[in-house]
C-alpha cells in the first residue's frame, strides 16, 4: 500500500481518489479504451464491464472486486441458487406465489466497491458517479432484456419530501445518459422510452433501510399511484432502482402498474442483496 502512495505521489499527473477505498491512483487510458469493448461491450462479462466503465473512479483492485451474478438463478426473480450447478430455472417461491414483477435482473451484487459506489451518489451526493453507474446499468439492459420487448422505462420513484431532501432521485440520474449510450451503441437502432412523472409516491413511507420482509411490504403497500394510465396501457415496462432488496417496492410498483393497464412489468437494479 505503502508504494502505491509513495507513487501516486510522485507522479507528475493529478492522480484519481479512489471512490471505493480512497486511495490515490492513475487510471490509465489504455484500460478503457480496449478495443474489444466498443459498441459491443454488453456482450462482454459484467465484471469486464465493470471494470472498464469505472477506470477513472475506482483503483485497479477494487475494480476487481466486483461480484457479478452468476448462473444459475431463478428466471423470474432473478434470485442466485445456492447451489452453482445446474441451469435457470424458476425458485419455488416464484411458483407458489404469484408476483406482479417478471424478469428481475441487476448488474452485480450489492457488496464492495458496487456498495460504495451506490452509498457514494446516493447519500454523499457524488452526482459525478451517476454517468459510469449508468452505463453499467446500460449495458446490463442491452444484456438482459431484448429492447424490443420493452415500450417504457420507469426509474422507481421517491416521494417528493425525499426529492426534495435529496434533491435527486437517484434511480432517475442513472438513466440520464441513456439516450446518448444508445446513440453512441451503433449496432442498436431503436429508441428509448422514459418516464418519471407518471407513476408517483402520493403516499409517504419510512425508509425501508433495517425493516424486515413483512415491514418493508406493509410499509409500501398502496403508496403509488398512476398520474395517467392511458400512458402506460398495454405497455411492457422497465421499472429502474438502484439497489434489490427484498422487492417489495418493486413488487408494488408493479402491482400499482399492472392494475392501471400495463401489459408486463420487469425490473432492473444496479445490485440486489442476494
Ligand atoms: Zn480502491
Ligand atoms: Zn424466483
Amino acid at each position: 500500500m505503502l508504494s502505491r502512495i509513495k507513487k501516486a505521489l510522485t507522479d507528475p499527473f493529478f492522480p484519481n481518489k479512489c471512490q471505493a477505498c480512497g486511495l490515490f491512483f492513475h487510471a490509465r487510458k489504455t484500460d478503457r479504451a480496449d478495443k474489444s469493448l466498443t459498441n459491443k461491450s454488453h456482450h462482454a462479462p459484467m465484471e469486464t464491464i465493470f471494470s472498464r466503465v469505472m477506470v477513472p473512479f475506482l483503483c485497479p483492485d477494487c475494480r476487481k472486486e466486483f461480484s457479478a451474478i452468476q448462473s444459475p438463478i431463478c428466471t423470474q426473480c432473478g434470485r442466485m441458487f445456492k447451489s452453482r450447478t445446474g441451469t435457470d430455472h424458476q425458485c419455488e417461491d416464484c411458483i407458489k406465489k404469484k408476483k406482479y414483477a417478471h424478469c428481475i435482473r441487476s448488474a452485480g451484487i450489492y457488496a464492495g466497491p458496487l456498495m460504495s459506489l451506490i452509498h457514494a451518489l446516493k447519500y454523499h451526493g457524488k452526482l459525478q458517479l451517476a454517468r459510469p453507474m449508468g452505463e453499467l446499468l446500460f449495458y446490463a439492459y442491452l444484456k438482459y432484456y431484448d429492447m424490443n420487448n420493452i415500450d417504457l422505462i420507469i426509474p422507481i420513484p421517491l416521494h417528493i419530501s425525499r426529492l426534495k431532501q435529496r434533491g435527486f432521485n437517484q434511480a432517475m440520474m442513472l438513466l440520464k445518459k441513456w439516450q446518448e449510450l444508445i446513440h453512441e451503441t451503433h449496432e442498436i437502432k431503436s429508441e428509448i422510452f422514459i418516464d418519471d412523472q407518471n407513476l408517483f409516491r402520493c403516499r409517504k413511507t419510512v425508509s425501508q433501510t433495517g425493516l424486515g420482509r413483512k415491514k418493508r411490504k406493509q410499509n409500501v403497500k398502496n403508496a403509488f399511484t398512476v398520474a395517467n394510465p392511458s400512458e402506460i396501457l398495454k405497455k411492457r415496462i422497465l421499472l429502474i432502482d438502484d439497489v434489490y432488496t427484498t422487492g417489495a417496492t418493486a413488487e408494488e410498483c408493479a402491482k400499482t402498474l399492472i392494475k392501471n393497464g400495463a401489459e408486463t412489468v420487469s425490473v432492473l437494479t444496479l445490485a440486489r442483496t442476494g
